[in-house]
């Protein structure tokens, strides 16, 4: 059957140029681009990671069904790996895509108890970060129901594998391949001295465990910062959080295997890095 696909891009004109160009050549080999509303089986973004981390939230109701493709239009691009010059590759290897297993990575589940008892589910492809700015967060952190640690910090980041080269890692938190179901809990800011003491290094739990934050601040329920991915929400009444690999997996067309390590070096070390093709040769 012919792949439908769906075209989601940021509001650049690169990448609105880049579309056009993309759905022009579709076309061609009768692959069919569908209108919004409409059912697809192939979600192709066109811009940053940031395009792609919106796009996820937007149909992450559909992520059973879908398969997702980045292609990067002049920003960092770990998730986004199709660069803008490589159009015609990508257009060919759709039709053939069918047959191949799709790569899938682990997602984050956020369960908020806000202080009034409503509990609210989310879900993260990087990460989930809580914050305080009003005051040093003291946080009892539970892993698996038993209590582990009081840390007091300016706020604590739990990250999936692929999120953990976000800012996970800006954190101080270790990169971890995506083939391994588990989450990283890095400390933000941490109070550690003779009073107060938090284990301080980042901390790696399996699947079949999960981390339990109840924060406070001045030793009160509070308000707090709430991020995951590219959302925020502010003034937060969080009264526990818990942190957990979700049962739900995000999945990537098998196009091309770009090697996790090679996507690493590319993306922080950059040895081999060119300065990228400009996209004006195919837009000619
Ligand atoms: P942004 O401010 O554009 O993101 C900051 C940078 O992180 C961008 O260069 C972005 O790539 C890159 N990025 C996003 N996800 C990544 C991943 N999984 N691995 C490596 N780099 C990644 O904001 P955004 O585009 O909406 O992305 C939100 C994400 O940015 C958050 O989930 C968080 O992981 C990350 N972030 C990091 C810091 C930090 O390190 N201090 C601060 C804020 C946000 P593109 O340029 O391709 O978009
Ligand atoms: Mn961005």
């Amino acid at each position: 059957m012919q792949p439908r696909v769906y075209v989601y891009t940021n509001q650049k004109a690169v990448s609105l140029q880049l579309k056009e160009l993309l759905m022009l050549k579709m076309k061609k080999r009768g692959i069919a681009i569908v209108p919004q509303g409409q059912p697809f089986d192939y979600l192709i973004t066109i811009g940053g990671d940031g395009t792609l981390l919106s796009a996820f939230h937007q149909y992450q109701s559909m992520l059973s069904t879908i398969q997702f493709i980045g292609i990067h239009t002049g920003h960092l691009g770990f998730y986004a790996d199709w660069q803008s010059y490589e159009l015609d590759e990508l257009v060919d290897n759709l039709l053939a895509v069918d047959q191949k297993d799709p790569v899938s990575y682990p997602l984050l589940s956020i369960e908020v108890t806000q202080q009034d008892g409503t509990i609210t589910k989310y879900l993260a492809l990087n990460e989930c970060s809580l914050r305080s700015n009003t005051g040093t967060m003291v946080s009892d952190v539970y892993v698996k129901n038993r209590f582990f640690e009081t840390l007091r910090s300016d706020g604590l980041c739990v990250a999936t594998p692929t999120g953990s080269t976000g800012l996970s890692k800006s954190l101080g938190g270790a990169v971890m391949h995506p083939r391994l179901d588990a989450i990283q809990l890095t400390e933000i800011a941490s109070l550690n001295n003779r009073v107060y003491r938090s284990l301080g290094s980042p901390m790696i739990i399996p699947k079949d465990e999960w981390f339990r934050i109840e924060p406070s601040i001045r030793g009160k329920a509070s308000m707090f910062t709430l991020m995951f991915d590219n959302v925020t929400l502010e003034n937060y009444p969080v009264h526990a959080i818990r942190l957990q690999i979700a049962d739900e997996r995000i999945r990537f067309a098998n196009i091309r295997h770009t090697h996790f390590w090679d996507r690493v070096e590319a993306s922080f070390i950059g040895r081999n890095y060119q300065p990228e093709i400009k996209l004006n040769n195919q837009l000619k």
